[in-house]
């Protein structure tokens, strides 16, 4: 299954939760969940009871989308990573994911939203350790530094001046004045979005 390209909040509405798709308009009231808070399409209103199957399936498709709508292939190349590395596999699926430069730059408070943190790294504004990387999924290692090329660096500054997000996580060091991003150690579980039940991605896998 490609990339989903269709529109984003319909997604939350079927999932019946916030993936926080859309930058600063999922704090507000204009979330289209907020708003219509049911499924999309005809029987949007009438939620079927899932099977055991279908809960394992929600919550792999839940995490895709939270973590930037990867495609189908490339979620299930990060889960046999995960499986072969040594320790937890739900937890060092998380950690992949958590360690790609779209996902970094949007923590960092340098984009509104994962996909305009896509765009912005295609459009070859960032740096990594000084060279050019315009690859959203590139994986960082611990203490490479990311920053912003010199002639993006307005463009930047105006994108983050309309940001109202909270602060970094704890392991990135951020200095948003000389626009600067270290990813300084792997986040532990409980640094870790603590909605996702990866026992049940786990079960998908082992089908
Ligand atoms: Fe989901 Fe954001 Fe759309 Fe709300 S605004 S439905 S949280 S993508």
């Amino acid at each position: 299954m490609a990339r989903y390209r269709g529109p984003v909040c319909k997604l939350c509405r079927n999932e019946n939760e916030k993936l926080f798709l859309k930058g600063e308009r999922c704090y507000s009231a204009k979330c289209g969940i907020t708003k219509r808070p049911y499924g999309s399409g005809q029987h949007g209103q009438s939620r079927k009871k899932l099977s055991e199957y279908g809960l394992h399936l929600r919550e792999k498709q839940k995490l895709r989308f939270k973590s930037g709508i990867i495609s189908e292939k490339q979620f299930s190349r990060y889960f046999k990573i995960a499986a072969r590395k040594q320790g937890v596999t739900g937890t060092n699926l998380l950690q992949i994911l958590e360690s790609r430069l779209d996902n970094v730059v949007y923590k960092a408070g340098f984009a509104a939203s994962k996909s305009q943190a896509r765009q912005l790294i295609r459009h070859g504004h960032f740096l990594v350790d000084g060279r050019k990387v315009n690859i959203p999924s590139y994986r960082l290692k611990i203490n490479q530094e990311i920053t912003v090329r010199n002639k993006s660096e307005k463009l930047l500054k105006s994108i983050m001046e309309d940001l109202s997000i909270s602060a970094a996580p704890r392991w990135l060091a951020v200095d948003k004045d000389k626009l600067i991003i270290k990813y300084e150690s792997v986040p532990e579980r409980d640094e870790l979005d603590p909605t996702v039940k990866e026992p049940l991605i786990i079960e998908y896998y082992s089908r």
